[in-house]
């Protein structure tokens, strides 16, 4: 067993496995309970217009907060939901919370003065039945499809391009938007984009981080929105944390952003009162 004889760096390397080994099996164990058990919830950060730095959007983001484990990251909790197969089940229930939420702002006269976007995982979007699943759960709240955007990242659903951009099509038919979320990150964006007509293209946070560093990340970050432009799509920079990238963008012509800089992902609550239009805000 090669751990034991070749030195401590092999040693503290097994550890360090043993130690996500054991982390991921009590993700797992505190995941299967934590639907029932209510320790799901939602934050909302919204997306703005640079030119102005009014609200365009929002992205709604899962959160979980177990008793033992506290904040757990849905970057760490998603994956280990998909592997389980709960995504679907936690899938609906974002949905169904996102609607609780519109129709609770709405009795108080309140509305999003835009699109809400959504986190589809590709399993949940290759499951079968996925759209009639969404239909039927917007329809129990009369949710209207063009109140949504679907946030898709490639990951996985280039392993099947036909079926994937058969539910595309289904689901732009009902009026939903469709955004690339990560734009970059994977093995094959730009065949993705040739593939999905997609109406927003999402930067990933990593090119907007980087590109007041690094001339390649700023040219790839300028590139891309042009690119995005003559595709016809909505380009939103992620991650926007300075006024410095801020600036940058806007001599880019980048339509939106999103990003600590604006505001974080918050509660309803404080989502509500710093963003929600009421019936006498001021337009
Ligand atoms: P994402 O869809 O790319 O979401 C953007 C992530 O960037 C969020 O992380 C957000 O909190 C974070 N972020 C926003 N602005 C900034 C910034 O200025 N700086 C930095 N460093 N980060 C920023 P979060 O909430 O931890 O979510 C991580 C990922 O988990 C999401 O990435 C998304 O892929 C996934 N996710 C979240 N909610 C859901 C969901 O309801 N369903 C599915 N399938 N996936 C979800
Ligand atoms: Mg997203
Ligand atoms: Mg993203
Ligand atoms: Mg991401």
């Amino acid at each position: 067993y090669q751990a034991k004889t070749t030195g401590a760096g092999s040693v503290l390397y097994s550890q360090s496995m043993a130690d996500a080994l054991l982390r991921r099996q009590l993700v797992s164990d505190r995941l299967k309970h934590a639907l029932d058990a209510g320790a799901f919830y939602l934050a909302f950060q919204p997306q703005v217009h640079l030119a102005d730095e009014k609200f365009s959007g929002c992205e709604v983001l899962l959160r979980w907060r177990d008793d033992e484990l506290g904040n757990v990251s849905p970057a760490e909790f998603i994956p280990i939901a998909e592997e389980l197969g709960l995504m679907d089940r936690l899938g609906v229930w974002v949905i169904s919370e996102t609607c609780r939420h519109i129709i609770d702002w709405a009795s108080r006269g309140l509305f999003v003065p835009g699109r809400l976007a959504l986190n589809i995982s590709a399993q949940e979007l290759m499951s079968p039945n996925y759209v009639g699943t969404l239909q039927e759960t917007l329809g129990k709240f009369g949710c209207d499809p063009g109140s949504f955007e679907l946030e898709i990242t490639e990951h996985g659903l280039m392993r099947d391009i036909i079926a994937g951009k058969e539910t595309l099509i289904n689901l732009e038919e009902l009026g939903f938007r469709i955004a690339i979320d990560d734009f970059g990150t994977g093995y094959s964006s730009l065949s993705y984009v040739k593939h999905f007509a997609a109406n927003q293209l999402k930067i990933d946070l990593s090119f907007v981080r980087d590109m007041m560093i690094d001339q390649v990340s700023h040219d790839i970050v300028a590139a891309t929105v042009a690119m995005s432009e003559k595709l016809g799509m909505e380009t939103v920079a992620e991650g926007v944390e300075t006024k410095e990238q801020a600036d940058a963008l806007k001599a880019m012509n980048c339509p939106i952003a999103q990003g600590y800089y604006y505001s974080r992902p918050l509660g309803a609550q404080e989502f509500e009162e710093t963003w929600l239009m009421g019936a006498n805000s001021p337009a």
